[in-house]
C-alpha cells in the first residue's frame, strides 16, 4: 500500500507557483526525507499533504482520494509536528499532548479514559512521564521535541510528517529523536515524510531522498543518488565533500582555498 501519492500536486501563494507539479510516492513503512535549500518548497510540500495549504493536482493518503477526507478522518491518518509549532502558554505536559487525541473526542465532548490511557501510554513511550505536569515552556528543548512528537503518536496517526524535527537540537538530542522516531517506525509501522537540513544525518535514516529547488523535485533516490557533490554544488551553491560513512554519504563542507 502507498501512504502518500501526489500526482502533479502543486502549490500557488499570491499568483507565484511555490510548489510546481510534483509527482511523489511514499510506500507505507518507508521514510522519505526532503531535503533542499531555504525557500525549496519543503515545508510547503508537507503542508500540502497536511492538509494544511490549498493545492491543485490529485493526492492519495493509504490509497484514498484525500481530497473526499473530512479533517477527522485525516488526522486519524496522520499527523504533523511542524517546523515550529506554537506553544500554548501555561499549558502542562499532560494537557498538550492530550490534544493529540481531539480527533477521537465528539464535537462538545471531553476525553474518555480510553484517550487518557493512550496519552499516558505515549508519554511513557517517550520517557516524559515524569513531565506530565510541567508547563512546556520550562523544558528543554530537547524535551520538548519529544512532547512534540508525543501529541502527534497520541493522533494514532501511522503517518508522520516531520518538518526539520531536529534542527534546535545539539547533536545528541538529534540522534535521540531520530533513533526514537526509527524504532516507532518498526515497533508500529509508521509512514515517516519528514525534511531535514543536516544532510548526513538525513542520509543515514531516510529509505529515500527527494532533493527539491525552487519548488521542483530535482533529485530523487537513495541518499547516496541523492546526496552527490554535483547535486548538492549546483542546488545549495555549497562546496562539499562526500565522504563514505558506514550508515551513508557523509557531507563535508570544504572551505575555498
Ligand atoms: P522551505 O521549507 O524549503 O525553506 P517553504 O516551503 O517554507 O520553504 O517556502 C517556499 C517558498 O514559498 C519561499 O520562498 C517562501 O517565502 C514562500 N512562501 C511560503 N509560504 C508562503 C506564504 N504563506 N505566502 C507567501 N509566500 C510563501
Ligand atoms: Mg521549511
Amino acid at each position: 500500500m502507498s501512504a502518500v501519492t501526489l500526482s502533479g500536486l502543486s502549490v500557488t501563494i499570491d499568483g507565484h507557483e511555490i510548489l510546481r507539479p510534483t509527482d511523489l510516492t511514499v510506500e507505507s513503512g518507508e521514510w522519505v526525507t526532503v531535503i533542499g535549500p531555504n525557500g525549496a518548497g519543503k515545508s510547503t510540500l508537507l503542508r500540502a499533504v497536511g492538509g494544511l495549504v490549498r493545492y491543485a493536482g490529485a493526492m492519495t493518503l493509504f490509497d484514498r482520494p484525500a481530497a473526499g477526507l473530512k479533517r477527522r478522518d485525516r488526522a486519524r491518518l496522520l499527523a504533523t509536528v511542524p517546523q515550529t509549532p506554537a506553544v500554548p502558554p501555561g499549558m502542562a505536559v499532560l494537557d498538550y499532548v492530550l490534544l493529540g487525541r481531539t480527533p477521537y473526542i465528539p464535537p462538545l465532548g471531553r476525553e474518555s479514559p480510553a484517550d487518557l490511557a493512550a496519552v499516558e501510554a505515549v508519554l511513557a513511550r517517550l520517557d516524559l512521564a515524569g513531565f506530565a505536569g510541567r508547563r512546556l515552556e520550562s523544558l528543554s528543548g530537547g524535551e520538548r521535541q519529544r512532547v512534540f512528537l508525543a501529541r502527534a503518536l497520541a493522533q494514532g496517526a501511522t503517518l508522520l510528517l516531520l518538518d526539520e524535527p531536529t534542527t534546535a537540537l545539539d547533536i545528541g538530542h538529534q540522534q535521540d529523536v531520530l533513533e526514537l522516531v526509527d524504532q516507532l517506525r518498526r515497533d508500529r509501522g509508521l509512514t515517516v515524510l519528514s525534511t531535514m537540513h543536516d544532510l548526513s544525518i538525513a542520509g543515514e535514516y531516510a529509505d529515500r531522498m527527494v532533493l527539491l529547488a525552487q519548488g521542483r523535485v530535482v533529485a530523487t533516490g537513495p541518499p547516496r543518488a541523492v546526496l552527490t557533490e554535483a547535486l548538492l554544488g549546483e542546488h545549495y551553491r555549497a562546496r562539499v565533500r562526500v565522504l563514505d560513512g558506514a550508515q551513508g554519504p557523509l557531507v563535508v563542507p570544504i572551505r575555498p582555498s
